[in-house]
């Protein structure tokens, strides 16, 4: 639990997020500030792993759990991770699911 960190809080309950899932090491809930009209976050509660260095096995978990959740979308999808350094929030593996986006839309 790192104080300054928003997905800790978040993992703790300090910080309101509406929580769609949660389990012993992930949880899920919506960006606060959407790229797309479905946009979850999927987030690791551990604190200092990110996805170049995250165990596999728990990476294959996470992207297990996106994709049973695309399969509830029924719609266009993007699937993004952010490494660490090219965003704000770091220090936590994150996936973001985009639903319902444009067909078009270039990498
Ligand atoms: P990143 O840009 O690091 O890949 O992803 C971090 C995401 O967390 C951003 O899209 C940002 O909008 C989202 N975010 C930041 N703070 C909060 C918050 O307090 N609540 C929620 N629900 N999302 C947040
Ligand atoms: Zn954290």
């Amino acid at each position: 639990m790192n104080k300054n960190c928003v997905f800790c809080r978040i993992v703790a309950g300090g910080s309101p997020a509406d929580k769609e899932y949660e389990d012993h090491e992930m949880v899920v809930f919506p960006d606060i500030h959407p790229s797309a009209p479905v946009h979850l976050l999927f987030v690791s509660k551990k604190h200092g792993e990110e996805f170049h260095n995250v165990e596999p096995e728990k990476l294959l978990r996470m992207l297990t759990k996106v994709r049973e959740r695309i399969g509830e979308l029924n719609s266009p999808y993007r699937v993004v991770m952010n490494g660490a350094g090219a965003t704000v929030v770091q220090n936590h593996l994150h996936v973001h699911l985009l639903g319902q986006v444009k067909h078009d839309r270039p990498v």
